[in-house]
Formats: C-alpha cells, structure tokens, sequence
C-alpha cells in the first residue's frame, strides 16, 4: 500500500427529497426543497478495498419510511462496484461506518467477506434508539428489518486509524457517535464527512448572522455538531460529504489532477469564533488570514440557498 495509490470512487445510490431549513442550513429557506443525492465511498488503497458507508435501499423502502426517494438510474451499492467499477463484492475487506443512519448503512450484508467497523455510540444508538429516532435507525418497533439486524460490528470508541492510511475522527452532533474517515492520498487528507456537513457549503460563512460556518440544521446537539464542522475545516484538503452533488461529481475518481484544495482554518475579517487546537502534525496547514479588503467579494461570491436549485 502506498499514499500514491489510494483512490476514492464516490457512489450515487439514488437521491432524496430534502428541506433546506430543516436539513441542510440552520436558519435556511425552510419550505423549500432540494434533491440531494445519498453517495457512499468505495475506497482503493491498493492492498485494502473498503466501503466507507453504503448508501440508500430501493425507492419503495426509502419513500415509505423515510423521504420521497427518486433512484434517476442509480444503482444499489453492491451493482454499482460490480457493473460500473468492476470489483466483486466479495472483494471488499472492510466497511466503515460514518454512523448508522437508515441511509448509510442499506446492503451491508451483500459482502460475505467484509468486515462491519463503526463508531461505538452509533451501535448503542442503532440497537436501542431514542424512540425520536425510531425511523432514521430503522428500529424494528416499526415492523422493518434493520440493514445491520444479525450483523456483528467491531466497535470504536477513541480516534483511530482504522487501516493503513484511513484515520476515523469524532465528528458528534448530527448523530450521537459519528466519525468522519480522513483518507490519506497523493493529493493530501480527504475528508469522507458522513454527515457532518450535508455540503462544502456548510463550511462557508452564513452573512445573515455573522456565523464563520453555516451549519447544518440537522443536529441532536448542536454545540458538538458546531465543534464537528470546525474539526473538518482543521483536517481537510478535500471533502466529500455523502449528500453533496457538487464535490462528488467533479471526478470519478480522487484524487485527480487539478483537484481544488481547500484552505484549512482560514480566519475570516469579521466572522469570529473560536478554533481550539490544529490536529497535531498539521499547523503549518493553517491559512493566513483572509485580507479585509477581499472579504465582502468573497462573502458575495458565496451560494445563497435561497437560489439553489432543486
Ligand atoms: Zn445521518
């Protein structure tokens, strides 16, 4: 295995109906929707095939639980690898779980030789949920039968690198347990966020209400998901978010040349907050200070959702 090596392939299984206001941006155009893809990352090292979630079910399952559900040609997972990329199931080692939500964790069992790793807390969660989170985890109160029901899955509980070059990182708010996958390749960390953010959009400013990130609004407690977004921004040159069209769909495969690197921890004039410290090793990855005088171009370039398409 070598960092040059690594490849990341993201994988659209289909899309789903969401509100902006009640999902995607705190504060944002509630009322108003959005279709929004459910992408899970098949990830290459070169000595190790893993899944890194595994995205949606049929639209019948997601739509009558869950949200309107269109799959527009997309395939389940375990096609998808073996039509479009050409990796067998039974190839892939191991799959890691951002967190356990209902839309991340659909056909786990169709790869008999995969191991099944995912944050503690999400386990816990996932076999005795709050009964307000009855349908994200699929509970069997409902009269469904969980993805992972029967499924033995190695727990962690303290950040990790969980196999050569993949480091799970506590990312908490959207779900009790959630970590993100910082992948180590040629190009630098990409950051596979789960949830944690629903788009590189929710690492820019909102200017409405001075806040450096616009945040999500999905959150069981919105501190740590708040703290999650600033630890995402402190380790990533590239994220991929498992709801965002835009990041996934640059490339086929990542990292490629030319690919965009972002600025970890670049202070912006005028939205404060606080940073706490970089993840040791990477200090140097800080960016200066954005100049005052470029601020109001740069806060007026940014995607208002209130415009976003649907
Ligand atoms: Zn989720």
């Amino acid at each position: 295995m070598s960092i040059q090596e690594t490849k990341i392939y993201p994988i659209n299984t289909g899309w789903l109906h969401g509100d902006l206001g009640t999902y995607i941006f705190w504060k944002g155009p509630a009322g108003k929707k959005k279709w929004q893809p459910v992408y899970c990352h098949y990830v290459d090292t070169g000595e190790h095939k893993i899944l890194i979630d595994t995205g949606l079910c049929d639209a019948e399952r997601a739509s009558k639980y869950h949200h309107n559900c269109n799959k527009r040609d997309c395939l389940e997972v375990h096609i998808h690898l073996k039509e479009k990329l050409g990796v067998d199931p039974s190839d892939i080692d191991a799959i890691i779980f951002t967190h356990l939500h209902w839309d991340h964790v659909q056909n786990m069992k169709e790869f008999p030789n995969a191991r099944y790793i995912a944050p503690k807390a999400e386990i816990e969660m996932a076999n005795n949920p709050l009964p307000l989170y009855y349908r994200t985890y699929e509970c069997g109160i409902l009269g469904i039968k969980p993805a992972y029901s029967g499924c033995v899955i190695e727990a962690v509980e303290e950040e990790c690198e969980i196999l050569p070059g993949l480091t799970m990182f506590h990312t908490p708010g959207h779900s009790v347990g959630h970590m993100a996958v910082s992948v180590a390749t040629s190009a630098g960390d990409i950051v596979i966020c789960g949830d944690a953010i629903f788009e590189e959009r929710n690492l820019e400013p909102n200017p409405s209400e001075f806040w450096r990130y616009w945040v999500p609004a999905r959150f069981l407690n919105s501190y740590q998901g708040w703290k999650s977004v600033e630890e995402i921004d402190k380790r990533a040159d590239y994220v991929l978010p498992c709801h965002d069209h835009d990041a996934n769909i640059r490339s086929d495969v990542f990292p490629y040349d030319g690919m965009p690197i972002r600025k970890r921890r670049q202070m912006i004039p005028g939205y404060k907050f606080y940073f706490g410290d970089m993840p040791e090793g990477t200090v140097h990855k800080v960016a200066p200070a954005m100049k005052p005088e470029d601020v109001d171009a740069y806060i007026a370039n940014l995607k208002c959702p209130e415009d976003m398409e649907d």
